[in-house]
């Protein structure tokens, strides 16, 4: 049987599809409950019990119980010790799904195998797979992990009213709010947009009210009950009771016994908004934004949806009647709708059909065989969900001055979807190559430190193939499926191929992302810095056709080099030498240089009597040894050029690597002679000079 699992953090519940009648159905619990509390009692014996029986323990305040673990899925740092073993957040979701499960079967006499969980719309990728883990570590195959307020507007359509609306899912339970806006027609519940406080729930409600008793009481007797673990743990009962109390009655009047003390403090309704109101404007806000990012106004808002059991509290239908002009809706309860919606999906595909179950083994022998769904589901449509935070990654500004969050998937895109984005990947001859991709969920492009985004994962590529090139493109993609679970993948352009992944840890200090993205490289690297000068002949003979495709040709050339491990130079020479351009890193000033070439500028000349060896050598002193070249791009014979042979030879001496190419006028004898090495000198035609010259580039 498949089932709809609504794991909340204070209660969950459980239904399926009855297929006599296409309805879907809460399983009640042993005790006849609709919902089961989520909390765990780790018994001496080694059993672990759930719902109510451990809930009673924890009233005691037994410290054998847990409680609240949602909040922390996904969450590695997290975990406790029962019984000599060790529970993630996901093994705690685990062991409470096995109890419900198990229970549930008891209660329908049926096997569960298959089941839609759903969780939190804002829940990221790490907390969805935990929880889809959770489920296969309680044996279930898991068919899809749906956010909860998709499954209420499911739930909602059981009852056939929803075409052609667009509703607000207000969704306030034990720990987390959500808001979710959709719009339903006759075959499509498509979300618009969601967001939400997963550390805003009623819980939050009861501290406040908690809060309240204890100062009452301190002031009554001079006692801080709070220091007291046990009477905490009973206070906050004491909280939540009167606060249900509220929701139906205007006054409640609980009492505190401590120490032989005995209070007791009638609270009103009244006093309660006013007490919680930060709480309540809490979830206004959000709604307010959310609103504004979709571009909508309360007005076109045409009913609101309830889920979770704050929202009994009298003044959350009050505000959100007010707001909506009318009553929110009736008819699903709001503890079950979630759990009657997952168990819809449960048993349709993604287009809203429905569809068959496999053979299994009946529990008490036997074989149920595979059903051919004899039913329509009510209610059955097909979902477009929407993303609920923009998605990213670390990546270097365009400027190559800053790290910034590169956004991949805008909050609020419709899914499944993929985006695939370039990236530019400075390759190094000395070290394996690899792509870190640091995952981030946030808005903003800036990062600040702490890092106002959160840091999902570092995803680490490998296998990236060099070609002599000084950067290689990585096509880079995030795929979100339709359980809102995203899938990083990378291609390298050159190749095709798709490159190794592994997940590393993030590390924990992330200060990095604040340092200048090319500082911080040629330091990683250990490398010396390469020097690079380009010097170009700008003789009156290049006027035309020579110095325009010289300039494409030093264009090219600059964009082959990755700043961050090089410096580039500009020479230009006539019947004087001249600087144009000293050592730097910013390629686009070195471009704009290169276009703004004129023959005769700086008084230049226009015959062939200067050298650039001389202010070569000179330019180049500061940097190492073995990194130094000067490329020499020339047209013609040179005056002088014994004495121009003589100084590249001393450039040689220096240790500079000359490399010389020629066209039209240059003789290749001349051009072998000041090259460092026999095939650093070539020849070509002035329509081949972008060519040759990149192709120097590769292999510097
Ligand atoms: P959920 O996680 O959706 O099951 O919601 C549980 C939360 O709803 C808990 O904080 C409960 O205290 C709260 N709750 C349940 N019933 C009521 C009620 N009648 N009035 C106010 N809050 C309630």
């Amino acid at each position: 049987m498949r089932v709809g699992i609504d794991l909340g953090t204070t209660y969950c519940a459980i239904a399926y599809v009855d297929p006599k009648n296409g309805q879907a159905k809460v399983i009640r619990n042993s005790e006849g409950s609709p919902v089961t509390p989520s909390v765990l009692y780790f018994d001496p014996n080694g059993a672990v019990l759930h719902g109510e029986e451990a809930k009673s323990y924890l009233e005691e305040g037994s410290e054998r119980t847990v409680n609240y673990f949602k909040y922390h899925m996904g969450d590695d740092t997290y975990s406790i010790f029962q019984n000599g073993r060790e529970y993630t957040a996901t093994d705690l979701s685990a062991e409470l799904l096995k109890g419900i499960v198990r229970e549930a079967e008891d209660a329908v006499g049926e096997n569960i195998y298959e089941a839609v969980i759903t969780v939190p719309a804002y829940f990221d990728h790490f907390r969805r797979q935990a929880t889809m883990e959770a489920g296969q570590k309680a044996g279930l195959q898991v068919l899809s992990i749906i956010s909860e307020p998709t499954a209420a507007v499911f739930a909602y359509g059981i009852h056939g009213k929803g075409t052609n609306q667009t509703v607000l899912v207000y969704d306030l339970g034990g720990g987390t709010f959500d808001v979710t806006i959709a719009r339903i027609t006759d075959d499509e519940i498509e979300v618009l947009g969601t967001d939400g406080d997963h550390q805003l729930g009623g819980k939050d409600w009861d501290d406040a009210l908690a809060n309240y008793l204890t100062d009452q009481f301190e002031e009554e007797f001079g006692i801080d009950i709070t220091e007291d673990v046990e009477m905490n743990i009973m206070l906050q009962a004491i909280a939540e009771k009167t606060k249900k109390q509220l929701s139906e009655r205007p006054r409640s009047k609980p009492t505190i016994t401590y120490e032989g003390h005995k209070g007791a403090y009638e609270v009103t309704q009244e006093k309660f908004e006013e007490i919680t109101a930060y709480n309540l404007n809490r979830t206004k806000d959000i709604i307010e934004k959310l609103l504004g990012e979709l571009g909508m106004v309360w007005g076109q808002i045409d009913g609101v949806l309830l889920v979770g059991g704050s929202t009994r509290m009298k003044q959350v239908k009050d505000y959100l009647t007010e707001m909506c002009g009318r009553p929110p809706m009736q008819g699903v309860n709001v503890d079950e709708a979630v759990a009657l919606g997952a168990a819809i999906r449960a048993n349709i595909d993604l287009e809203g059909n429905v569809v068959e179950e496999a053979a299994r083994p009946m529990m008490i022998g036997g074989t149920v065989p595979a059903t051919k769904p004899s039913f329509a589901i009510a209610g059955a449509k097909k979902i477009k969900d929407a993303t609920a935070h923009s998605m990213g990654m670390i990546a270097v500004n365009k400027e190559e001055t800053a790290y910034v969050n590169s956004i991949m998937v805008k909050k609020n895109s419709s899914i499944p979807t993929q985006v695939t984005k370039p990236y530019e990947l400075g390759i190094s001859r000395h070290e394996e190559n690899r792509l870190e991709v640091y995952m981030l969920q946030g808005e903003e492009e800036a990062l600040t430190y702490p890092l106002n985004c959160i840091v999902l994962g570092k995803y680490v590529f490998t296998g990236i193939e060099s070609s002599g090139g000084r950067t290689e493109k990585i096509n880079v993609t995030f795929a979100y499926d339709e359980n809102n679970i995203v899938q990083v993948s990378a291609i390298q352009e050159r190749t095709g191929r798709e490159l190794s992944l592994h997940i590393e840890p993030v590390e924990e200090d992330m200060s990095w992302v604040l340092e200048n993205p090319r500082e911080r490289q040629r330091a990683a690297s250990g490398q010396p810095d390469m020097c690079v000068l380009l010097a170009v002949d700008l003789s009156g003979s290049m006027a035309g056709e020579g110095l325009e495709e010289a300039q494409k040709a030093a264009v090219s050339f600059v964009e082959q080099f990755d700043l961050a491990y090089t410096q580039i130079g500009l020479i230009n020479f006539s019947d004087r030498c001249v600087l144009y351009q000293p050592l730097c890193r910013d390629r686009n000033l070195l471009i704009r240089k290169i276009r703004a070439w004129k023959i005769n500028d700086n008084g230049l000349g226009y015959g062939n009597s200067a050298e650039p060896f001389n202010l070569a050598n000179s330019t180049l002193a500061g940097c190492r040894q073995d990194v130094r070249y000067l490329v020499v791009l020339t047209d013609g014979y040179w005056s002088n050029a014994g004495e121009a042979i003589r100084r590249a030879q001393k450039c040689h001496q220096e240790g500079i690597e000359v490399i010389a190419l020629g066209f039209a006028g240059a003789k290749e004898s001349f051009l072998d002679a000041i090259a460092s090495r026999k095939d650093f000198a070539s020849f070509t035609d002035v329509s081949e000079l972008e060519t040759a010259l990149t192709g120097i580039a590769k292999i510097m």
